[in-house]
């Protein structure tokens, strides 16, 4: 590769997060960071001492999640860069630091810097704002949208199952970069990774009509089906993942929701 690229893991490890949020800063002489990570002293001094006060020319976000932007406010202020965003994320990022808007720019489609071209890729599912950046031929950095660890978890109301799956489509048709990740290792075939995700997902969606075939179900019930092998730390994790994917069935009018004893059930539609 060309382009120098630096990963620095913050120390956030815990079972969504893998080893921890990576953050990436791109550059030699003049550098662009992706994602700051999460508020750590740690991992802000691990950043400031690879700076070494180069200028810091441009910092963009994969989304509004609290251990990727954690440090953002004190890495402006540190560097004097502007956060480069879409409108959407704008007003995520407001929502989470109403007085940031003085650091911002609005960036609508690809900039080039130092030779560089950044194209961002709006890839929602994980989170609404949520995008994926690339530098044509070289990587994608792909943010919590396709991690190196595990799958993602989709969190409703901001995150939806039937979008990240369109979002997965759209990222899949990329062959030629490598996918460097917000949690996790470098995936050197991204395309092959993609195809997996989606295959995961097709096989869970039928795990679950194959489960409603015999009996209704509420989205709890469901969860101790399917994921009988999962640690207790996740159980929650998986059963928001559950309640995302029976309401994109329900989208795709496989499935039905029915509010029994004030609780949902599930059943197939026939
Ligand atoms: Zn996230």
């Amino acid at each position: 590769m060309s382009i120098n690229i630096k990963v620095i893991t913050a120390d956030n490890s815990g079972p969504t997060t893998n080893n921890g949020t990576n953050t990436y800063i791109i550059g030699d002489q003049e550098l662009i960071i992706i994602d700051p990570g999460p508020k750590s002293e740690s991992h802000f001094s691990n950043i400031r001492n690879y700076i070494n006060n180069r200028p810091v020319k441009m910092i963009l976000i994969t989304h509004h999640h609290l251990d990727h932007i954690g440090l953002l406010v004190d890495l402006c202020n540190l560097t004097g860069a502007k956060i480069y965003l879409n409108k959407r994320q704008q007003k995520k990022l407001l929502e989470v630091y109403p007085n940031i808007k003085k650091h911002m720019k609005i960036m609508n489609k690809s900039i080039t810097f130092a030779n560089i071209i950044i194209e961002p890729i709006y890839t929602p599912g994980h989170a609404s704002d949520h995008f994926c950046f690339r530098i044509p031929g070289e990587v994608i950095f792909t943010g919590d949208h396709i991690m190196g660890w595990s799958t993602t978890m989709i969190r409703k109301p901001d995150g939806d199952m039937g979008q990240y799956i369109q979002s997965l489509n759209k990222i899949s048709k990329y062959t030629r970069e490598m996918f460097l990740p917000g949690h996790g290792n470098k995936i050197v075939d991204g395309h092959k990774r993609c195809e997996e995700l989606i295959n995961h997902r097709n096989k869970r969606s039928n795990q679950i009509l194959k489960i409603l075939e015999t009996k209704d179900l509420d989205a709890h019930e469901i969860t101790k089906i399917i994921y009988k092998k999962i640690s207790k730390k996740l159980v929650t994790y998986a059963e928001l993942t559950v309640e995302a994917s029976v309401d994109e069935m329900i989208t795709r009018k496989l499935i039905k929701r029915k509010s029994v004893n004030n609780k949902y059930t599930y059943s197939i539609r026939k």
